[in-house]
C-alpha cells in the first residue's frame, strides 16, 4: 500500500474483513441474526456493520472453549510456539492493513497505528519464545524423606474483555499468553474496534490455531453476554483490560467462582519534571507520554509535576511543541493527532477542561472542539492548575496536558501518589540516586526514567492500587494463565 491511502484502499481492505462471530472455528451470524455498525470516528460515516452476539452466542463461545480444553493443554508446547510465530509474521506482512483498519475504527494517525502494529505483534513474537520454556522442578524435601514434584497446567478456559484504545495490542497482550501456555479463550472486544480484532483472529485460523481455542464476539451487550460465563463454572479465568469502574464490578462478579482474573485497569500517571533535568529531554518525553494514542492511554501523562525553577521554561517549549501537532483525520499523511474515538469521549475530554478553567487555571493553549464532522480536540496546554482540580483525579483520555509546579522532591513525590491509581510514572532527572529513590517511592507498578514510553512486551506491564492486579508481557505474562501443581512422592529408598 502507498504512503498516500486512497478511497480504494479503504474499501478493499473493509471488504476483505470477517464481519461475523467466530466460534468453534466457524464464522457465523448472531443467533438473532442482529448486527452493529462500526462507525470512522473521523466522519461519524459508517464503515463495517458486524454479528452482534446474543447470549446464546456468548454461551456457544464457551462451549466451543470448554471443549477444545483438553486437547489444546496436550498439545506440544512448540507446536503452540509455533503457531504464535507464524501469527507474529502474518501480522508483520500485513502490518500495514492492520494499521489502516485501526487508524479507520480508532482515529489514531497512520503512524501510530504502525507504532501498535509492530507493538502486538511482538507479543506473538515473545510467547511463541516462551511457550517451550514453561518448566518446573524436582527436590528432595528438607529432612530428606519425600520427593516434591512441581509442574505449571494451563489454567483452563479464559475469557478476554478488551478496550478500544489498542484494538490489536490489547488482544495480542492476552491471547498469546494463553495460546503459549495451552489454554482456550473467548474474545470480547470493544463495540467501538471490534474490527482490528476480527482480522486477528482469521490471521491465526490461518496460522493454523484449532477450532474453539479461540472464539470471538463483538457484541453491544457487554454485561449481558459475559455476564453468563463469568457465573458459568467451566471459565477458569478473567483477563480485562478497561476502566476502574468496569474492573471493580467485574472482580466481584468473579468471586462467586473464585475465578483467577487480572486487571489492567484506569491509570493518573505523574509526569515529573526535576530542576536538574535536561529540560529539552524532558518535553521530547511529555510530548510521548501525553500525546501518545492522542492522549487515549492508561499510559498517558495525566499530571505533570514541575519543578518551580524550570515550570517555565518546560512550559513554553511544552506548548510549542503541541501547538504544532496537526489535528487531522489519521490517513492525512500531515496529521500528529487524530479525532478522539466518538463524542463523548470528545465531550468529557471538553466538559474537563471547562470545569479546570473555572476552578481557576489558565488556558496556555487550546480548549476547544474543532468543528466536526468528527471528534477532533485541540492540544491543550493548562497552567496555574490548583492542586485539589478535578482534572488531576481523574483519567482526561484526551490530548490535554495539565502543569502544576512543586518545590521539593518530598512534595513532587507526595503530589504524585497523591491518587488512588497506581499504574506509571514518569521521572526526568540527572541525578541517579534521585531516581532510584523515586522508584522505592513511588507507588506505581512501572516507571519511566528520563523516558516517555516504556512499554514493551519483554517487560511486565501492570499497576499496583486500583490500576490492576497482575502483569502482561515479559517472563511474568505467562504466569497469568498457569496453575501450578505439586505431586508429592514418596521417599523412592524407602524400601
Ligand atoms: P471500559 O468502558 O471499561 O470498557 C472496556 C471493555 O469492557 C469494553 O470491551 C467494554 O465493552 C467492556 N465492558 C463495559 N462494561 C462491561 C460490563 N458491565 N461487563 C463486561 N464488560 C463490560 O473502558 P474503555 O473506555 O473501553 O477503555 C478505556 C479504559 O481502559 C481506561 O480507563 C484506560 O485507562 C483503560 N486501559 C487500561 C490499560 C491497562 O493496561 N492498564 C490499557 C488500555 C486501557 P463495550 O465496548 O461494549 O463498552
Amino acid at each position: 500500500m502507498s504512503t498516500t491511502v486512497t478511497d480504494a484502499d479503504e474499501k478493499t481492505l473493509l471488504a476483505s474483513i470477517p464481519t461475523g462471530l467466530y466460534i468453534g472455528g466457524a464464522w457465523r451470524p448472531a443467533s438473532d441474526g442482529g448486527t452493529f455498525d462500526v462507525l470512522d470516528p473521523s466522519n461519524g460515516e459508517v464503515l463495517l456493520s458486524v454479528a452482534d452476539a446474543t447470549p446464546a452466542d456468548g454461551l456457544a463461545a464457551l462451549d466451543a472453549a470448554a471443549s477444545a480444553q483438553r486437547d489444546w493443554a496436550r498439545t506440544a508446547p512448540r507446536a503452540r510456539g509455533e503457531i504464535l510465530r507464524g501469527a507474529f509474521e502474518a501480522v508483520t506482512a500485513r502490518a500495514d492493513a492492520f494499521a489502516l483498519l485501526m487508524t479507520l475504527e480508532m482515529g489514531k494517525t497512520l503512524a501510530e497505528s504502525k507504532g501498535e502494529v509492530a507493538y502486538g505483534a511482538e507479543f506473538l513474537r515473545w510467547f511463541s519464545e516462551e511457550a517451550p520454556r514453561v518448566s518446573g522442578r524436582y527436590a528432595t524435601a528438607p529432612d530428606g524423606a519425600n520427593r516434591l514434584l512441581v509442574n505449571k497446567r494451563p489454567v483452563g478456559p479464559s475469557l478476554f474483555i478488551t478496550p478500544w484504545n489498542f484494538p490489536l495490542a490489547m488482544a495480542t497482550r492476552k491471547i498469546a499468553p494463553a495460546i503459549a501456555a495451552g489454554c482456550t479463550m473467548v474474545l470480547k472486544p470493544a463495540a467501538l474496534t471490534p474490527l482490528t480484532a476480527l482480522l486477528f483472529t482469521q490471521v491465526l485460523e490461518q496460522a493454523g490455531l484449532p477450532a474453539g481455542v479461540l472464539n470471538v464476539i463483538p457484541t453491544t451487550s457487554a454485561g449481558r453476554v459475559t455476564g453468563p460465563l463469568i457465573k458459568d463454572s467451566r471459565l477458569r479465568k478473567l483477563s480485562f483490560t478497561g476502566s476502574t469502574e468496569v474492573g471493580r464490578r467485574l472482580i466481584a462478579d468473579a468471586a462467586d467462582q473464585v475465578l483467577r482474573v487480572s486487571m489492567e485497569l484506569g491509570g493518573n500517571a505523574p509526569f515529573l519534571v526535576f530542576d536538574d533535568a535536561d529540560v529539552d529531554a524532558a518535553v521530547d518525553g511529555a510530548m510521548l507520554a501525553k500525546l501518545r494514542n492522542g492522549g487515549e492511554a492508561c499510559t498517558a501523562a495525566n499530571r505533570l509535576l514541575v519543578h518551580e525553577s524550570v515550570a517555565a521554561e518546560f512550559t513554553e517549549k511544552l506548548t510549542e511543541r503541541m501547538r504544532a501537532h496537526t489535528v487531522a483525520r489519521g490517513t492525512d499523511p500531515s496529521a500528529k493527532i487524530g479525532p478522539l474515538v466518538d463524542e463523548t469521549t470528545r465531550d468529557k475530554v471538553h466538559e474537563l477542561v471547562s470545569a479546570t478553567l473555572a476552578e481557576g487555571a489558565t488556558l496556555t493553549l487550546g480548549g476547544h472542539a474543532l468543528d466536526g464532522p468528527g471528534y477532533f480536540y485541540e492540544p491543550t496546554v493548562l497552567t496555574n492548575v490548583p492542586a485539589d482540580a478535578r482534572i488531576l483525579r481523574e483519567e482526561i483520555f484526551g490530548p490535554v496536558a495539565p502543569i502544576v509546579t512543586f518545590a521539593t522532591e518530598e512534595e513532587a513525590v507526595r503530589l504524585a501518589n497523591d491518587t488512588e491509581y497506581g499504574l506509571v510514572a514518569y521521572a526526568f532527572t540527572r541525578d541517579l540516586n534521585r531516581g532510584l529513590r523515586l522508584a522505592e517511592e513511588l507507588e506505581t507498578g512501572m516507571l519511566g526514567l528520563n523516558a516517555g514510553v516504556i512499554s514493551n512486551p519483554a517487560a511486565p506491564f501492570g499497576g499496583v492500587k486500583q490500576s490492576g492486579l497482575g502483569r502482561e508481557g515479559g517472563f511474568e505474562g505467562i504466569e497469568e494463565y498457569l496453575e501450578t501443581r505439586y505431586i508429592g512422592i514418596a521417599n523412592p529408598f524407602a524400601d
